[in-house]
């Protein structure tokens, strides 16, 4: 054995998927070591960070003054770039403060619109957090092999990976991308598609994690065959006093409708730009869908009617992506043909 790989038995690499709304890494060997919020918070005067992660999501909506809570990837690009790198060197270090010296090889996902001064900035970052080598992949060439899919072989395949911020469609064939799109229509947008409605329907002010719970407790694409509730409080626009309201599933299927509508054209889109051989893999293969917003119920039937295509939700499709990046931390080749840098 020689020095090197001698090296990587003592070295717990890492493969991390940096997402919209939550945070992965994955431990080589230990499994997901990490899943928290990629929120931080902030003193606004001076930018110094105040808390990372689950502590900083449980601050949105409620900072006190002076303090507030951000989410620097929202769309899928580094709306704040500094804050990113600092977000992500606090997530490498906390997940890797067991092994402190050893310099572990890193695979990050990443959004698949990031531009070439965004990559540096991980690439950077990532180095300055003590890690030896840094490997950067598209999070829907990622969700693909979490998903189980065969992405090294020459047959085609579709991912639609909708996360907090985007939802970016991709299609793969021996481990390359044919098509990507990241649209700004995913999970964040539902729960302003809430807060509107309810805004306008019952003159009621609620914030961003209410509706997020609106849309966990009662959200479909379609309306469902039993009717749910959820009660929720807010600030009455009337009088300025706390309310409360009962919503049910097929009001928040018609708040959500549009949304749901941008995503299945996105698809629409997709299928059209897709050359004619792998349009034949993907009418018998169908789309796999990940990320936290194929859970939404009906997501998969209405996707399915409307393509007239298979349709199916990957398991547990929150950790796809850091379960690919896993793979590839594995499969040394497979990491060399995918990684962007
Ligand atoms: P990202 O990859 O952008 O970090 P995730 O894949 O972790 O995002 O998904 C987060 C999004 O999924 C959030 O907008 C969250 O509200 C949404 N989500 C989580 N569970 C459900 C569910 N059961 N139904 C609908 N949306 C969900
Ligand atoms: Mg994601």
């Amino acid at each position: 054995m020689n020095t090197r790989s001698l090296f990587r038995l003592f070295s717990s690499d890492l493969a991390v998927d940096l997402g919209t709304a939550n945070t992965l890494i994955y431990v080589n060997g230990e499994g997901i070591v990490l899943n928290e919020p990629s929120v931080v918070a902030l003193h606004q005067a001076t930018g110094k960070i105040e808390a990372v992660g689950t502590d900083a999501k449980d601050m949105l909506g409620r900072t006190p003054n002076g303090l507030i809570a951000v989410r620097p990837l929202r769309d899928g690009v580094v709306a704040d770039f500094k804050v990113a790198e600092q977000m992500l060197t606090h997530f490498i270090h906390k997940a890797h403060k067991r092994k402190r010296f050893v310099h572990p090889r890193i695979v990050i996902g990443v959004p698949s619109g990031i531009t070439q001064v965004e990559r540096h900035a991980f690439l950077d970052a990532a180095h300055r957090a003590k890690v030896s080598e840094v490997y950067l992949v598209e999070q829907t060439m990622a969700a693909a092999a979490g998903a189980g899919l065969a992405v090294d072989e020459p047959y085609g395949n579709m991912v639609v990976d909708i996360g907090g911020g985007t939802c970016d469609i991709g299609l793969l064939s021996l481990s390359g991308v044919v098509y990507s799109r990241s649209l700004r229509v995913a999970g964040n947008t539902m729960d302003d598609a809430i807060m509107l409605y309810v805004k306008r329907r019952y003159e009621l002010l609620i914030g961003e994690r209410t509706a997020e719970r609106i849309k966990l407790e009662v959200g479909a694409a379609e309306e469902l065959d039993e009717p749910r509730t959820v009660t929720v409080k807010g600030r009455s626009m009337v009088n300025g006093m706390p309310k409360t309201i009962t919503v049910t599933d097929g009001e928040i299927c018609g708040a959500l409708h549009d949304c749901v509508s941008s995503i299945i054209q996105g698809i629409r889109t997709a299928l059209d730009r897709t050359p004619p051989e792998l349009s034949a893999d993907i009418s018998e293969r169908g789309i796999v869908l990940t990320g936290g917003v194929s859970l939404l119920r009906n997501l998969d039937n209405k996707i399915r009617s409307a393509t007239g295509l298979p349709v199916s939700v990957a398991d547990d499709p929150f950790s796809s992506v850091v379960r690919g990046t896993g793979k590839m931390l594995e499969d040394f080749k497979l990491l060399r043909r995918v990684c962007l840098n």
